[in-house]
């Protein structure tokens, strides 16, 4: 089935002035000014259209969708946010999260964004089956999107930040882990819906969570994820922790490798910036929270710099009128 998205008002493509010919999920034809495609099945009329290429979300928590500006959370920094926010996170059930991600997907999705990464890593009793309501909720809006699954493990009692009440063991999470793989995973180019692994940050699992989950992806060949570098704190937290710089911790577990993309990267010091380029490590940059949360300016031109092997130059800067 070929059908031809004609003659849009203006199209974010060269060569394509009278719009591009759409075949199955891939573009199969841009059709150039005063040309017309040789086959097509059918037309989609485009004169009152802009065609763009749809957005790529690469982080979000849809789940928090619900208390985003709550009062108690309000003027605080990534640890004391979260402390205030999980005891409201753990009265979560199935009914909230469905009309969660049904906002939050409906938001993105108006917005243009049609590729979508929700990483949930929130599973008090009762939400055990979080992946599977996010994918049905993703298929029937249509949106692509990587369901990470998320996990923490370590919760007040054994030094990390959450509460008991949100946390589950290692053995539960790597089990369901294998279930949502098998059951949703579609490693194939221009997948639907794809899983992803996600312990959540440092201070919320274990060393071995880490490593475990590396295993896993390699098995099913699916990428990973976790938060990393965001603040001070969570380095402060690692050395004491594990001895080591939140960086370090990636290296030892198996996690420096292209499989791997990291949520915020804040602060990376310059040779980690580095070792992250050579290892294929991607980094996706929240400018919006770290400014509510006060955590710093991620240093994306770099990290592009290093990734890409190319030299980034500042733009020339001009005068300002006077
Ligand atoms: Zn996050």
């Amino acid at each position: 089935m070929r059908t031809w998205i004609k003659d849009p008002l203006a199209i974010f493509a060269e060569g394509a002035e009278r719009g591009v010919v759409v075949e199955g999920s891939r573009i199969a034809e841009r059709v150039g000014r005063a040309e017309a495609p040789e086959q097509i099945d059918s037309v989609f009329d485009a004169s009152r259209h802009v065609v763009l290429p749809g957005l790529v979300n690469a982080h979000h928590h849809f789940y928090q969708t619900l208390t985003r500006a709550h009062p108690q959370a309000i003027n605080k920094k990534l640890f004391p946010w979260l402390v205030a926010l999980y005891p409201i996170w753990s009265r979560l059930r199935p009914e909230h999260l469905r009309l969660a991600v049904r906002m939050a997907l409906t938001e993105l999705l108006l917005s243009g964004c049609t590729t979508a990464a929700d990483h949930h890593y929130l599973y008090p009793a009762g939400l055990e089956d979080a992946v599977d309501i996010a994918v049905g909720e993703a298929l029937r809006l249509g949106v692509r999107m990587t369901v990470s699954r998320g996990s923490m493990n370590r919760s007040v009692k054994d030094g990390g930040l959450p509460p008991d009440s949100v946390v589950q063991d290692e053995d539960t999470i790597l089990a369901d882990s294998e279930r949502v793989l098998k059951l949703f995973h579609d490693p194939r180019p221009g997948a639907r819906i794809r899983i992803a692994l996600a312990p959540c940050s440092p201070f919320s699992i274990s060393r071995d969570l880490l490593t475990e989950s590396a295993r896993l992806a390699e098995r099913y060949d699916c990428q990973l994820h976790t938060h990393l570098c965001e603040t001070d704190d969570e380095e402060q937290f690692c050395l004491r922790m594990y001895g080591v710089r939140p960086v370090d911790l990636l290296e030892e577990t198996g996690w420096m490798s292209s499989r791997v993309w990291l949520a915020h990267g804040v602060h990376f010091n310059a040779e980690e910036i580095a070792r992250l380029g050579r290892a294929g490590v991607g980094v996706c940059h929240c400018a919006a929270s770290n400014m509510v949360l006060a955590s710093g300016v991620c240093r994306t031109c770099e990290r592009r710099e290093r990734r890409s092997g190319s030299a980034w130059t500042a733009p020339p800067r001009t005068t300002p009128p006077t």
